[in-house]
């Protein structure tokens, strides 16, 4: 008998534990899931994203698994913590600076600001202004001499020296199918912070490839994102996984309801006595005034509470 094997369809999901989930991230959530169920042999996992050592919490991890749950999704085990596997993250580092593809930066914000105030030409990119390139000038000498001397550095990635050695790139996107790689636009990206060694793009290439990940589910404010995530695959030597970008959800006002103001957590939601059946299937409807109904419902129980 002949049995022919198809990859299987590997999702995640990958809160960061700096604070409550959000109707925003079960929408996330629930289309990762739903992907990996709708396929064959189709996976779901979860990752924690507990890098910014700054903002994440304990129990804000906690409080992810358990409002994960009572949403009534089930993902495999182990949960993948990014600060378990700092050790990954080193190891794609060295490869990088083999390759002789990163260097250190040791500007400060208020440093790299002047710099650009000065320029006559300051591009900007998806994260804000671009990086002006400036400690891609120190010699080793003074490279060396300035981390002996104990001050703090980034490792950023030599864009231009990056983009020759991976040559033109493409990847896939579910709604908009072929795109052209175009990581220039992000400049010398930071790989590794001062303060924690690693970043955000790097861990998240890094956790895909080994997770086995064949699609990534997320909202389309990474989309531009992942021409940087693609570049870092090619220059690591991992295939690429398929991309779906999402809409994000609003708010009546316009407003992504990920944002501070909407207080639309699933916490609230629950002790609302929202049912999760109900916020599921608003969710999987798109119909956006059903969903708003339950959030309101959060919202008059928060402000009821905090009347005086
Ligand atoms: N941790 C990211 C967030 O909470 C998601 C990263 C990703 O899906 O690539 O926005």
């Amino acid at each position: 008998m002949v049995t022919s094997e198809v990859a299987p369809v590997i999702t995640r999901f990958a809160p960061s534990p700096s604070g409550l989930l959000h109707v925003g991230h079960a929408y996330a959530a629930t289309i990762a899931s739903r992907a990996a169920r709708d396929a064959d042999n189709g996976r779901f996992l979860l990752r924690i994203e507990d890098i910014d050592i700054g903002r994440c919490r304990p129990e804000f991890e906690t409080a992810i698994v358990e409002d994960l749950l009572w949403l009534g999704l089930q993902w495999e085990e182990p949960v993948r913590r990014q600060t378990d596997h700092m050790d990954d993250y080193a190891a794609a580092l060295a490869q990088l600076k083999d390759a002789d593809l990163l260097y250190r930066c040791f500007c400060t914000r208020a440093q790299i600001k002047a710099e650009i105030a000065g320029a006559d030409r300051a591009p900007h990119g998806p994260e804000g202004p671009v990086y002006p390139g400036t400690c891609r000038q120190l010699g080793r000498v003074e490279s060396d001499a300035r981390k002996a001397s104990g001050a703090p550095f980034a490792l950023r990635l030599d864009m231009a020296a990056a983009i020759g050695r991976a040559g033109p790139l493409t990847w896939h996107d579910q709604t908009r199918g072929t795109i052209t790689a175009e990581p220039n636009q992000f400049g010398d990206a930071v790989v590794a912070r001062k303060d924690v060694p690693t970043s955000y793009h790097l861990s998240v290439t890094v956790d895909d490839h080994l997770q086995g990940v064949t699609l990534v589910t997320r909202g389309v404010d990474l989309f531009e994102a992942t021409h940087l995530h693609r570049l870092l695959q090619a220059l690591l030597g991992f295939g690429p996984p398929r991309y779906a970008h999402h809409p994000l959800l609003m708010g009546r006002d316009g407003k992504r309801l990920a944002k501070r103001d909407h207080p639309a957590t699933l916490r609230a939601m629950r002790n609302a006595g929202v049912k999760a059946d109900d916020l599921r299937a608003a969710l999987a409807s798109g119909d956006s005034e059903r969903l708003h109904t339950l959030i309101d419902v959060a919202e008059g129980a928060t402000d009821a509470n905090h009347r005086p």
